[in-house]
């Protein structure tokens, strides 16, 4: 990290012309290096962005024609909802779909999420590769060590890779990942003309957490998975939802009960984001609404051990009272 180059502009060569790197909106040595280390993972091009927001917005404005229909993910992370209805004042029309079927069949472009936040569904692969549109897959909570989009048949992987890419909590970051020279053309116009470059200390995280992705994402997931199961049969547990891939787990409680949980954990971060080092547990009702149900919580796990997370997590539990179990 501490030899990152933050230069903004490298000078022109002896004969005036610029070289590989001229100026950091256009391309920076940190920023290439994570590219291909990201790119070699996924089987594609990668491109960085500076939020996973950026880089959503880049493959709507960048991949989109005006008056496209999107079929998105039901249940997918809230704000590429969000992002896409204000995208939505330029002309395009943006549907829900249940992931787990076949998207509208005239949808120009199907958004899915691997799993979807904080609903945790998965798409139907089969179906997607049926489908005549243009796919686009989050996977985010996937990461390339369970899920490599593109061989799967989608178009565009993308990733909030202020998650689990980089992992500590500590960097804002989006990352596409294309086959087509074309649209990886398109989409490096539209982050240079709009300005969604990714600073080079993020890509510097990305360059730290990469070595380690496969060890923490499989310990976080054999943790998500052992704390689901029990979970699932504790009394004030009305459902739980763990895909069996991904360090994401999102269970319900009574309605008025989620604050009582998220707010009696001790090591458990009470907090937004996922993908952390450290767990972090959240109610996602004060974001999405009603959207979500009142009593869902999404707990992202962390690296810390199954028995102290299962003691925090009990003892929150056991701060409300016992409610009756859904059919
Ligand atoms: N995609 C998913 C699945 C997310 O969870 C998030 C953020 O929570 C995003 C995209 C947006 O990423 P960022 O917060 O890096 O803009």
């Amino acid at each position: 990290m501490s030899n990152v180059d933050r230069s903004t502009a490298w000078p022109y060569d002896e004969r005036g012309e610029p070289g590989e790197f001229s100026y950091q909106r256009n391309a920076h040595p940190t920023g290439r290096a994570a590219e291909e280390a990201l790119g070699r993972l996924e089987g594609g091009d990668a491109l960085l962005f500076g939020s996973g927001t950026a880089a959503v917005t880049a493959c709507v404005l960048g991949l989109c024609e005006p008056g496209w229909k999107i079929a998105l993910a039901a249940g997918a992370y809230y704000g590429t909802g969000v992002t896409l209805s204000e995208l939505g004042r330029w002309g395009l029309r943006v549907v829900e779909f249940d992931q787990t079927g076949p998207p509208p069949a005239d949808a120009d472009l199907v958004w899915v999420e691997a799993p979807a936040n904080p609903f945790l569904t998965l798409p139907d692969w089969q179906a997607l590769r049926a489908h005549p549109g243009l796919v686009v897959c989050d996977a985010t909570v996937s990461t390339p060590v369970f899920l490599r989009p593109l061989d799967e048949g989608a178009d565009v992987s993308l990733h909030s890779a202020t998650k689990y890419l980089t992992g500590h909590h500590d960097a804002l970051l989006g990352a596409v990942v294309t086959r087509d020279p074309a649209q990886r053309d398109r989409l490096y116009e539209v982050r240079l003309r709009l300005g969604l470059s990714a600073a080079p200390d993020a890509a510097a995280s990305l360059l730290r957490g990469l070595p380690t992705l496969e060890l923490r994402v499989r310990r976080q997931t054999e943790t998500a998975a052992e704390l689901a199961r029990r979970l699932a049969s504790h009394p004030a547990v009305l459902r739980v939802r763990h895909p069996g891939v991904g360090g994401l787990v999102s269970f319900d409680v009574a309605d008025d009960a989620a604050r009582t949980v998220e707010t009696s954990t001790r090591s458990i971060a009470n907090m937004t984001s996922l993908g952390g080092v450290h767990s972090s547990i959240e109610s996602r009702h004060r974001w999405e609404g009603d959207r979500v149900p009142r009593g869902l919580l999404r707990l992202s796990v962390g690296l810390e051990e199954v028995e102290a997370l299962w003691a925090d997590l009990s003892t929150a539990l056991a701060a409300i009272r016992p409610a009756p179990r859904r059919a």
